[in-house]
């Protein structure tokens, strides 16, 4: 058996056969809070996912306190597609400069156009 090297046939029969190993796509890495917001998003989405340790992807993120999110790989480029929408949306609603406006910059509280003082912490801007 000359060819006998890493020639198992079964190799190429698994590009089709999706029933035996789940594929598994990660959908994030980074740390455990940024891990929690991609999972709530996930979730909200209504797509299943897991928190698992960075490790599991390679030695190379061992030590550094890193989780990934998981999710199967069929739903994976759908979920990611919809959580990038969620994400800017989020981030457009954050970032918003008309609600930097009237927020008082010591407290944070919401202030309405014509205050000129904050009515929580008392901060004055006339
Ligand atoms: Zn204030």
């Amino acid at each position: 058996m000359p060819k006998g090297q890493g020639g198992n046939p079964k190799i190429q029969k698994s590009m089709n056969d999706t029933s035996s190993t789940p594929r598994i796509a990660v959908m994030f890495v980074g740390g455990l809070d940024d891990c929690k917001y991609t999972m709530k998003i996930l979730d909200d989405l209504g797509f299943p996912c897991a928190l698992d340790v960075a490790e599991k992807m390679g030695p190379q993120y061992a030590n550094r306190g890193y989780y990934i999110i998981t999710m199967p790989e069929e739903n994976a480029q759908q979920a990611k597609e919809l959580m990038e929408q969620k994400i800017r949306e989020d981030l457009e609603i954050n970032n918003s400069p008309e609600e930097l406006e009237n927020k008082c910059p010591a407290c944070g509280a919401d202030l309405s156009a014509d205050h000129t003082e904050c009515p929580d912490c008392g901060l004055n801007f006339g």
